[in-house]
């Protein structure tokens, strides 16, 4: 829009038309707030809880999920997706498991399902078993049966960590890789010039610590590592009842 049709279109615009849209942003933040605990009963995947979920949203990114949070277990929507995917798949059961940052809600539900030997790693934290730097980790190959990395790859450098996973883990063994894709680009974004100051990371990557965004290229830099790249989302009535956001991704990734 030109200079000159923006300042025509203020001339003609009502008072009315000017106040709309300060009162639509009113009205919905308004119905937000009084959504913050919850909307509809779901059910957790992770806990078995029953009721209204909490509205999450990270205060350092934009926006707001209505019906995220599992008040009992704080499982957020992967993680249900992560349980839901079990339940069909039976995927820790007797083996061994290495979980990146482990959120406590899945850590639980992990142990639940009686690995053969659970391993939890943080980069710099003290409430896991083992301090990893997943670009860099000092493990022998071939350790383990299966690695939990959710939320992780957009924080940190892929093309080091997917090798580094690769590696750790013995002949058919897999990685559970979860991150957000935006399915709708084909290429991952990752301009390093936005990454420099907290404000462009939240402005690109929606959160003060991500470095990126993937597109569906993530499958390509699976696959790169070599790994075989399976796929899980959940349909209706799974996504209403458990609370689940609509198209989100397991990518099961397997060694051969
Ligand atoms: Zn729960």
């Amino acid at each position: 829009m030109t200079a000159n049709s923006s300042s025509s279109y203020e001339a003609q615009a009502s008072v009315k038309d000017r106040l709309r849209p300060y009162v639509w942003t009113l009205r919905n933040g308004l119905r937000t707030i009084r959504f913050l605990f919850g909307r509809f009963p779901r059910e957790c995947s992770v806990c078995g809880y029953k009721g209204r979920f909490f509205a999450y949203g990270n205060p350092l990114s934009l926006g707001i999920n209505i019906d995220s949070l599992c008040p009992r277990c704080l499982s957020h929507e992967r993680h249900r997706l992560l349980a839901l995917f079990d339940k069909e798949r039976d995927l820790f059961s007797g083996r061994s498991i290495l979980h990146f940052a482990p959120e406590k809600g899945l850590a639980n539900y992990v142990r639940s399902k009686k690995p053969s030997r659970y391993v939890t790693c943080e980069y710099g934290g003290r409430d896991a078993d083992l301090d990893i730097n997943i670009e860099n980790i000092k493990l022998n190959d071939g350790e383990f049966d299966m690695i939990v990395c959710c939320h992780i790859l957009e924080h940190v450098d892929d093309s080091l960590a997917i090798p580094e996973l690769y590696r750790i883990l013995r002949k058919g063994g897999q990685l559970i890789a979860m991150t957000p894709v935006i399915e709708g680009w084909q290429d991952t974004f990752e301009d390093r010039s936005k990454q420099r100051t907290t404000e462009d990371r939240i402005l690109y990557f929606n959160q003060h610590d991500h470095l990126r965004f993937f597109g569906s290229d993530l499958r390509e830099r699976l696959r790169q590592a070599n790994f075989e790249v399976e796929e899980y989302t959940a349909v209706e009535p799974e996504v209403s009842k458990y609370g689940l956001i609509r198209g989100e991704k397991v990518f099961l990734c397997r060694k051969p």
